[in-house]
């Protein structure tokens, strides 16, 4: 059964389809073109087996995925993958899960994605750290890898290590691109992640059959292209040098830059800023609490979560550290830093709509 078959099965209008794949191929910088090519590709599609393994992890990067409000955009593509294997998931157990894994790989030889979240013990550590049908986690990638087409580490603990990796390291946790070196691995990093993210990646390869343009972290450009700080809706206060020095002070109240309560929106990489929370409800930031910066490397060993930056870490513009150090902001820089990201913005993201769309299929 296509993909378009089990769409309209499911009670999906064409019209809803049509909304998914404008919003999809303008979440992901594509071409207006690309709607097009998405919608073509989506509803003549197989159902792409995915196993999702879950090593050491605290559930949270499934709840983000399962955790939207009916009918989503995230539910959409969930209809689209045959989710063979997760252990939070699925309703078989033992033996019997362990069986539709295996299955799942020998039936898709080769063309199965498997999606990672959590760390695992790395190669010179003690393997029964962490166990899956009395297996390590080491052993059973390796063995579920071997067949896949891609990887997707989901969260920042299998992208970077997350927690398990924050010092001392008591399992010698690595991150999944330390280990799965002959595929193709991509990073959807955060803790958790946004649910669009990963099935923004999940269609971005049903449509093109590879993964998307990533950045030097393996992670897809489009969605962590530009730091939570670029977008951030407080970034005038900024570059005014407005900044809240409590949660309850008068800045705080006004809505002030979060800068001096730790904000690590400078140096993280992420959509938030632009497609938010809970169904587009709100973001930390817009709640009035600093961005952690939880889509980073070593987010847990990187400073106080309410320390401020005031050297800059990673990729900055320059403007936090001039910020943080002389408390003041350079807003010439700020602005022309903000002026170059909104026209990379427009470039990129110029929109077509459900109705051209409907015109031309
Ligand atoms: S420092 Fe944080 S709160 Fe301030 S503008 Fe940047 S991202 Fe927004
Ligand atoms: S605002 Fe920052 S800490 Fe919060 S989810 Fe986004 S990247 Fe992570």
């Amino acid at each position: 059964m296509t993909l378009g078959e089990t769409l309209e099965r499911n009670g999906i209008s064409r019209r809803g389809f049509l909304k998914f794949c404008v919003t999809t191929a303008s979440l992901m910088a594509l071409p207006p073109t690309a709607a097009t090519a998405i919608a073509e590709a989506l509803a003549s599609a197989r159902r792409p087996s995915v196993i999702w393994l879950s090593f050491q992890e605290c559930t949270g990067c499934t709840e983000s995925l399962t955790r939207s409000f009916a009918p989503t955009l995230e539910n959409l593509i969930l209809e689209t993958i045959s989710l063979d294997y997760h252990h939070t998931l699925q309703a078989a157990a033992g033996e019997a899960a362990e069986l539709a894994r295996e299955q799942a790989m020998h039936a898709n030889q080769g063309e199965y994605l498997v999606v990672i979240d959590g760390s695992l013990p790395g190669p010179g550590s003690n393997p029964g750290y962490s166990t899956i049908a009395g297996i390590s986690n080491l052993q059973m990638l390796e063995e579920t890898v071997a067949g896949a087409a891609a990887v997707v580490a989901v969260g920042t603990c299998a992208a970077f290590g997350g927690l398990p990796v924050a010092d001392p390291n008591p399992t010698g946790a690595v991150p999944v691109s330390k280990v799965v070196r002959d595929k193709p691995v991509i990073n959807v990093s955060g803790c958790p992640p946004l649910p669009m993210v990963i099935t923004g990646v999940l269609a971005h390869y049903l449509t093109f059959g590879k993964l998307p343009e990533l950045d030097e972290y393996g992670r897809p450009l489009a969605f962590f292209g530009q730091s939570i700080h670029d977008r951030c809706y407080r970034r005038p206060f900024y570059d005014k040098g407005r900044f809240a020095e409590t949660f309850d002070d008068e800045g705080a109240k006004k809505g002030w830059c979060l800068y001096r309560l730790g904000c690590k929106g400078p140096m993280a990489y992420n959509a938030c800023a632009t497609m938010k929370w809970n169904g587009g409800t709100s973001w930390p930031i817009e709640s009035g609490h600093p961005c952690l910066g939880c889509s980073e490397p070593d987010f847990w060993d990187a400073g106080g979560f309410y320390k401020a930056l005031s050297v800059p870490t990673g990729n900055i513009g320059g403007t936090a550290a001039v910020a943080g150090l002389a408390g003041v902001a350079a807003g010439a820089v700020g602005g022309y830093l903000s002026g170059r990201a909104k026209k990379d913005a427009r470039t990129a993201h110029r929109k077509v709509t459900a109705d051209e769309l409907e015109q031309k299929l």
